[in-house]
């Protein structure tokens, strides 16, 4: 539920230079990425960050963010010079107490030269002074911060980061964070996890915000502007904290309508994943011009659009589910998307089935009959997509009809079995598509691989035997269209590109 605002097609080319194995011999510079093909320059290599300390002020006037990073991190190979991944103006850097000299690079590459050069295996705090005005700064051609009338926010996928903190940017290097924001009262700073204290000085509110399990940086969020907050606990005991801007106008009712529910989506969907993995729950809504929805960590960002046409609890359904899947598991290699956004999809459909607006596999007969062979909707590949196409419907789609596959495949037991296993297994790491092939196989005690080839890695659309034996081969008409499928249509941002 994100989109990218423009599509950096020729970065695949742009960086070839990727990690050169440190030898035995001198310290050498760490890569100026994390390795992933699809984002050849997105995060570092060299270092592990346990620890993002943001202490910043922001001016809603003039859109200007200036503070200070602390990072607590690892080195994993000897360096004489290290990467982070920004857009705003540095001041000044220090690593381990001594000024280090800085530069920058490429798009959004900020080069750390330390005074001297760091061994492999040791802590390092790294301290970054910064300003700027985030809505001035663009990487390939795009921003991921959004100005709104009264402040600012920082939502996107993949990137969101590099437009108000320094970091590693990529879900591979997950971290917790401190993030303490001061900003004018009568003001609000939203951002994950709980809200530990706000104090208010010389016309100044400082907003403390702690997220005390690990967060991939793109879950890392920041709302400033006129809010409306609202608190409450799930009937599990997860306490909530909503936020509305206060100019959603005739969006407010519907909106508040979705995202109230967020403690009644958590709770089912426990159901079905497992416990609800964070100390923290809600979900705020600014008042941005964008359509999407994005499952920030604990406190996912909707769209005021996502609610022109009335309430949507669907969405809600989708970014939470990705608390479980994405968040809690985050993908091991952005070609990955699917573990996030197939399953995010399919949780709207049993969602849509316990609502009685149409069940899973009237949604997967919809699906599946809906596109014709000819249509291009085939020719994505779920499994590993490009990133031109990341956020192309048929993830979503094509994705929640192969996690449908693997239901018929295994059966209901086997299948929620995996489906509540999966987040336990792999909590607070990584994961691959590969990785969840071998734990359904583990699971289900059969073979799966024809079947995540046929729905996941081909270019063309599956035999409809091949697919389920039962009700996909016996309609040969396009079924009726499932009373939830405008609404999960609804949440689809992927067509705007
Ligand atoms: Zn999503």
């Amino acid at each position: 539920m994100h989109r990218r605002i423009i599509v950096p097609g020729a970065l695949g080319a742009a960086s070839v230079l990727l990690a050169i194995p440190a030898s035995a011999a001198a310290p050498s510079p760490g890569a100026p990425g994390i390795g992933d093909p699809y984002y050849p320059a997105y995060g570092n290599g060299g270092y592990d960050v346990s620890h993002y300390d943001l202490r910043l002020t922001y001016r809603p006037d003039s859109d200007r963010l200036e503070g200070t990073a602390t990072i607590l991190a690892r080195t994993t190979e000897d360096l004489s010079r290290f990467n982070l991944d920004f857009l705003l103006d540095v001041g000044e850097v220090r690593v381990n107490g001594a000024k280090a000299s800085f530069t920058t690079s490429g798009e959004h590459e900020l080069e750390i030269t330390p005074k001297r050069p760091l061994a492999k295996g040791t802590p390092v705090t790294v301290v970054v002074r910064y300003g700027g005005v985030p809505s001035s700064k663009e990487a390939y051609g795009f921003t991921g911060w959004h100005r709104t009338p009264d402040g600012g926010v920082a939502a996107n996928e993949p990137e969101a980061a590099w437009w108000w903190f320094p970091s590693n940017d990529h879900p591979l290097d997950k971290a917790t964070f401190d993030v303490s924001v001061q900003v004018p009262d009568g003001t609000q700073a939203i951002s994950n996890g709980t809200l530990r204290s706000k104090s208010s000085r010389l016309g100044w509110t400082r907003w403390n915000w702690r997220s005390d399990k690990p967060q991939a940086t793109y879950l890392a969020t920041l709302a400033v502007g006129r809010f409306d907050l609202t608190t409450g606990t799930t009937e599990s005991g997860i306490p909530v904290v909503n936020a509305y801007s206060v100019d959603l106008g005739a969006n407010d009712g519907a909106a508040r309508a979705s995202v109230e529910r967020t403690g009644e989506v958590a709770d089912w969907l426990s159901g079905y994943f497992g416990p609800y993995p964070y100390n923290a729950l809600g979900g705020y809504v600014p008042n941005t011009d964008t359509g999407y929805a994005l499952e920030t960590q604990t406190r996912p960002f909707y769209s005021p659009r996502q609610f022109a046409n009335g309430s949507n609890v669907s969405v809600v359904v989708h970014e939470l589910a990705h608390q479980w899947y994405g968040d809690l598991v985050s993908v091991r290699g952005w070609k990955d998307i699917w573990i996030n956004e197939g399953f995010a999809r399919y949780a709207q459909w049993l969602w849509s089935e316990h609502e009685g607006e149409g069940t899973a596999r009237e949604l997967a007969d919809y699906t599946y009959a809906s596109h014709p062979a000819d249509d291009p909707f085939w020719t994505v590949r779920p499994g590993d997509p490009g990133p031109e196409n990341q956020f192309d419907i048929a993830v979503y789609d094509r994705g929640a009809l192969a996690v449908h596959a693997l239901r018929e495949a295994v059966g209901d037991e086997d299948f929620f079995a995996i489906l509540k296993g999966w987040p336990a297994k792999y909590a607070h790491g990584n994961a691959s598509v590969a990785d969840f092939r071998r734990y359904a196989e583990e699971v289900s005690g059969e073979p799966l691989s024809a079947l995540f080839d046929t729905w996941l890695f081909q270019p063309s659309k599956p035999e409809a035997p091949a697919a389920r034996a039962a009700s996909l081969a016996k309609a040969a008409d396009t079924p009726a269209q499932p009373r939830s499928w405008r609404k999960i249509a609804a949440t689809n941002d992927v067509h705007a590109h």
